[in-house]
């Protein structure tokens, strides 16, 4: 979410548009902005604005592109949110938590037609990752057939399978010329990633157990 910001550069006044949550500490705090200039020969404006957050309260730099309607090209520095995900998706699938992170640095700066095709690369990363994981032989198979097809195919958990079938509906609106869910957004493209998430793991760990406890332990069928 950007929110928008006067600045005054040669005594004019410039309407811009700055995150309205802290690049380094991600909180929604008063951001306030101090020098603003021109740059690299006037071809430019980079403007200095600061966390109001007290525990925070660092400076960080937002440049823009030429007056006089100035595009937010960059927010530095930037601190990537941390990593939402259980131990248990990170070791499933890294590459997954990678890239839904950039896409959600994408979607902090506001960046929404490169956040959703992001979210949607992740997600295909997090759908075959675990496929992979629990039909090991057939990697090659799953890692050359649509996401689609490898959640129909692969995945036999009814909860997970409702879930993402919806990601990949969601998913394709991301990425395709015409959307087909207009009442659906990336807000819910990126709460139905996280409810598949949960029920990986929920299923992920359900199984571990079972199997390391396949049986009452001898003490048990004792008493
Ligand atoms: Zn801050």
């Amino acid at each position: 979410m950007l929110i928008k910001r006067v600045i005054h550069i040669d005594n004019q006044g410039y309407q811009v548009e700055v995150p309205d949550a802290c690049p380094v500490c991600h909180r929604h705090s008063e951001i306030t902005t101090s020098a603003a200039d021109w740059v690299e020969n006037r071809r430019g404006v980079q403007v200095v604005c600061r966390c109001a957050y007290q525990e925070c309260r660092v400076f960080f730099i937002c440049s823009y592109g030429p007056m006089p309607s100035p595009n937010l090209l960059a927010v530095r520095p930037l601190k990537p949110p941390e990593n939402p995900f259980p131990g248990t998706i990170s070791k499933l699938s890294p590459t997954f938590v990678s890239i839904f992170s950039e896409a959600s640095e994408a979607k902090h700066l506001g960046l929404m037609q490169i956040a959703g095709p992001g979210y949607r690369k992740a997600f295909e990363f997090l759908i075959k990752d675990y496929a992979k994981s629990l039909e090991p032989l057939k990697e090659k198979d799953i890692e050359s057939k649509f996401s689609g097809a490898v959640v129909a195919e692969f995945v036999p958990d009814a909860r997970i399978q409702a879930v993402a079938t919806r990601c990949l509906w969601l998913g394709n609106d991301e990425t395709h010329y015409l959307r087909r869910w207009t009442d659906h957004d990336l807000e819910d493209f990126v709460t139905l990633i996280k409810l598949t998430t949960n029920w990986i793991e929920i299923e992920h760990l359900s199984k571990a157990y079972v199997e390391e406890m396949p049986e009452k332990s001898p003490q048990a069928q004792k008493s």
